[in-house]
């Protein structure tokens, strides 16, 4: 079935006859090694010309991924919590970075992921986090600047730019995975349709215009569907509104304007 593209095609075209912009990134999580589809994910990103912030899982990542990604400008670590271990409770939802454990030990994690990627990739990190799961405490989140941390990224449109004096929320909005039904790509026209829903709350007020609008990718577990759809989304939007959007790495930011 060839997807419909209409519903978002006809929100692209009012953001363009408004002159509206709309600031893009993209967000891939889980990476520790080179692998071919770390691969594919760079050639896409470098066809598209769109940067890809990579969110390493700090306590696995290995040299082969610090060999590739030091070879390749478009693709921008960040820091992917510390090991990717859930530690709730079975009753509820997946977290490392919630408030089931002491507040210190939760928040040496959150410096040891910073520690370990800043020695990794040096000051092409990006001082971003990134909870697994998308799911951090607020608690933890005020402390994150004094960790070292510049930006936080979960899911869904931010509340607020600045959840804590220091930290900058900058979120994801859409993921074509259906991760709770088959694992490969959702219903392609429900995914069309909620871009443009989200666009549109964006256009009329509903959600911060300003936030750089966030697709949330997997390379490892992307099938061909996955693919060709993240593409087909990613090439519309860059050839409306969209306009491509990096988050600063650590010399940028040591630099003053
Ligand atoms: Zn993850």
């Amino acid at each position: 079935m060839t997807p419909d593209w209409t519903p978002l095609q006809s929100e692209l075209d009012v953001w363009q006859a408004r002159g509206l912009s709309l600031p893009l990134w993209w967000r891939d999580d889980d990476a520790i090694s080179a692998t071919p589809q770390l691969e594919r994910l760079s050639e896409l990103s470098k066809t598209l010309a769109l940067p890809v912030h990579l969110a390493a899982i700090p306590r696995d990542a290995d040299r082969t991924l610090v060999d590739v990604v030091t070879h390749q400008p478009e693709l921008i670590p960040v820091v992917h919590g510390w090991a990717h271990l859930n530690h709730a409770p079975p009753d509820e939802k997946k977290s490392e970075f919630r408030l089931h454990r002491p507040l210190e030990e939760i928040l040496s994690d959150a410096r040891s992921g910073l520690k370990q990627m800043q020695g990794l990739f040096g000051d092409k990190l990006c001082p971003m986090f990134v909870p697994p799961w998308n799911r951090i405490a607020p608690d933890v989140v005020r402390e994150l600047p004094g960790a070292g941390y510049h930006f936080i990224s979960t899911a869904t449109p931010r509340r607020t730019r600045f959840p804590a004096p220091g930290i900058e929320q900058i979120n994801t909005h859409l993921d074509p995975i259906d991760w709770r039904g088959t694992r490969g790509l959702a219903a392609p026209n429900d995914l069309i349709v909620k871009t443009s829903d989200l666009l549109r709350d964006r256009r009329t007020g509903g959600a911060d215009i300003t936030e750089p609008f966030g697709v949330l990718t997997h390379h490892l577990v992307h099938d061909q569907d996955i693919w060709t759809f993240t593409k087909d989304l990613l090439r519309r939007l860059l050839d409306g509104p969209g306009v491509a959007w990096t988050a600063p790495q650590t010399d940028m930011i040591r630099r003053p304007e």
